[in-house]
Formats: C-alpha cells, sequence, structure tokens
C-alpha cells in the first residue's frame, strides 16, 4: 500500500498542515509520497522531501497548476491515482478544494476532515459541528482523505532528504482561469500555525476598540489574532479572523476567548486547543464552561491590568 499526500504550499514554501497530513498519513501504515503540485515549486518540494517519514516526491511542476485550481490539480491527482492506495490531503482551502473533485473523478467517496486513523479503512471525524465524533469504514478500494490538522502532530525534518522526481503534467481543459488574489499581511503569527491565539467576541463593542483592547495584547504575547462571528458579522474584525465552524480551526497551546459567549459553532473551531483562558463577565457563559482558567469580570479593566502585569 501506497499513499500519495498532495502538499499544501505557496510553491515557495510549504504550508505546515502539510506535516500535519502527513503524520496523519503515515499512521495508515505505507510509503508517503509527497505531491507538489505548481509553477516554479522546486523550494516546496525540496522542503517536503526533508519531512521525516517521506520516501518520495513528487514534483509537477507547470504553469497551469501555478495556483492550484482545483480542474488542474485534480486531473494530475487522478493520472497519477492508479498507482496508490489512499490519497490524502490537509483539510485547507486547497485540499478541500481539489480532493472533492478528484474523489468524484475516481468514483469514491471522499472522507473528510479526519481527526483519527483507527485502522487503513477505519477512520474518526467530527459531524454536527464537533459535538458527535464519526467512526467511518470504507469499503473503496481507494481512500480519499482530507486531514484536520489541529488533530496530528506536524512531522519533523528528518536526517536525510527523499528522492525528488519529476512528474510530467498534461495540461487539463479547464472551466476556470486565475484572476487575482489578495493576500492579508500581518506580521502576527498565521492564525491556525500560531502557538498562542488571542480572541475577541462581540463584546468589544467596535472595530476600534477590537483593536485598541486586543492587539497590544496579542502583540505582547506573539500571539495570533481571532474572533468570533459575531465580531466579523459587525465588522469588528475581519472575515480571516474568525474562528469557527464557518472559520478556521485552531488548536493552539493557549486560546485567550475574550468577551465571547463560545456558542457551540465557536467551539467548533478552538476546543481542542490545550489551554483555554476565558474573559467574561459571565460566569455561566459556555466558553466559562470548558475553559482552563476563567478571569469573570470587565474586560476592558481585566484586559488593561493584564497588560500592565506583561509588562
Ligand atoms: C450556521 C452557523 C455557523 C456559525 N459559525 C460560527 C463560527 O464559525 N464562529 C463563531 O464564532 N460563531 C459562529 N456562529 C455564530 C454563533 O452561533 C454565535 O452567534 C457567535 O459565536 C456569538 O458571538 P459572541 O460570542 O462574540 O457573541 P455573544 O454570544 O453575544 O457573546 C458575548 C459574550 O461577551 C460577554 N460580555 C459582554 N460584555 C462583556 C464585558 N464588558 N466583559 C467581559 N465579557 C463581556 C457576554 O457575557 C457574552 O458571553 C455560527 C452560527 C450559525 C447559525
Amino acid at each position: 500500500m501506497t499513499t500519495l499526500l498532495l502538499a499544501d504550499h505557496d510553491n515557495a514554501t510549504l504550508g505546515s498542515a502539510t506535516a500535519r497530513a502527513l503524520s496523519a498519513a503515515r499512521e495508515l501504515g505505507a510509503d508517503v509520497h509527497v505531491l507538489i503540485a505548481g509553477s516554479n515549486a522546486k523550494p516546496a518540494a525540496e522542503a517536503a522531501a526533508k519531512l521525516e517519514g517521506v520516501a518520495k516526491v513528487l514534483l509537477a511542476d507547470d504553469p497551469s497548476l501555478d495556483h492550484q485550481r482545483a480542474e488542474p490539480a485534480a486531473a494530475l491527482v487522478v493520472a497519477l491515482a492508479k498507482d496508490y492506495d489512499a490519497i490524502v490531503a490537509p483539510a485547507t482551502s486547497s485540499g478541500k478544494n481539489i480532493l472533492p473533485r478528484a474523489a468524484a473523478l475516481l468514483d469514491v467517496m471522499q472522507i473528510s476532515d479526519i481527526i483519527k486513523v483507527v485502522a487503513p479503512n477505519t477512520f474518526e471525524r467530527p459531524i454536527y459541528a464537533g459535538n458527535a465524533i464519526e467512526t467511518v469504514e470504507s469499503t473503496d478500494t481507494k481512500k480519499v482523505i482530507t486531514v484536520r490538522g489541529a488533530a496530528f502532530p506536524a512531522a519533523k525534518e528528518g536526517t536525510a532528504a527523499a528522492p525528488i522526481e519529476t512528474v510530467a503534467v498534461t495540461p487539463a481543459e479547464s472551466g476556470s482561469a486565475f484572476v487575482s488574489e489578495s493576500l492579508s499581511k500581518s506580521d502576527r503569527p498565521e492564525l491556525t500555525a500560531a502557538r498562542i491565539v488571542v480572541s475577541g467576541g462581540r463584546a468589544l463593542g467596535s472595530s476600534e476598540k477590537f483593536n485598541e483592547v486586543l492587539l497590544p495584547l496579542a502583540d505582547k504575547l506573539h500571539a495570533a489574532v481571532g474572533a468570533s462571528r459575531a465580531a466579523v458579522d459587525a465588522g469588528y474584525a475581519p472575515n480571516d479572523f474568525q474562528v469557527g465552524q464557518t472559520g478556521k480551526i485552531v488548536a493552539p497551546e493557549l486560546y485567550i476567548a475574550i468577551g465571547l459567549s463560545g456558542a457551540i459553532q465557536h467551539l467548533a473551531g478552538m476546543k481542542d486547543s490545550k489551554v483555554i483562558v476565558a474573559i467574561n463577565k459571565d460566569e455561566d457563559a459556555p466558553i466559562v464552561q470548558i475553559a482552563d482558567y476563567s478571569l469573570i469580570g470587565d474586560l476592558f479593566t481585566i484586559i488593561p491590568e493584564l497588560d500592565k502585569a506583561l509588562g
């Protein structure tokens, strides 16, 4: 049994979710080949080759794969699929965009967002916004799987680099074209990879207060900034800050939830955090119930005090 891992990358660097998906792929008990589908993507391939447990890196380098649109990337996966028993990708925007298409073309079901490998054909995955865990046994001969990164440790770098093999690409017919992308730039750590996340909710009251109260604390802690959907919908924080069922899934070492209630849809995105701190004036708030530590009181008093104590 050999597993193909479709890497998440931006051609120059490997996304951190790839190393986590690699840990899941290795639990399938077979050799893992990492597929780098991109354009001028040799640096990403070299980074993948260094990861422990990678038997081989396949580099598919072609302008049609530049932005990893679903159609050409899925066509490539399908072209390679005959040599593999399982095709795995991190459940990132790219993985979730490409793999369902590949699964449909291969006429197998996709097993989405796994959090545990029970056996090579049996997996656990959260359903109902994380309120139940489903065990899925697949009888498909080829497994197509996306991996929830927060549930697996990142594979470390190994001692020897795996070989990199170039794969020929036949540009596929495509109904889509890349138009543009606008990436938000920030000096803070990326939300899904950060060790510490400081997250704010509706209680912040305005974008001015959100920035004034949360950002200095986040900067002192070298933390990423997150937000509840209510804070995002009210315009206090940008969309890409949203944590939860319809936002990002995070599992940092420390999650500080400030003035947010901890609705189930929010918990779905952060309840695997190692240590959760709630700052809330309501001791019955759901976030307080699941927090390891709670500070009950007005955030506008507590945060400046915390800020001062941090120096
Ligand atoms: C399909 C669907 C998907 C959703 N997806 C998401 C998602 O991905 N992420 C998400 O977050 N939500 C999501 N939601 C919305 C979710 O149900 C809640 O409405 C939202 O999370 C509430 O945000 P909040 O906790 O900031 O606000 P509230 O629920 O209004 O909570 C505010 C909290 O602040 C506390 N507070 C108020 N003033 C202060 C103060 N001065 N000091 C300290 N504490 C104070 C209150 O006690 C309260 O606990 C989704 C909903 C649906 C239906």
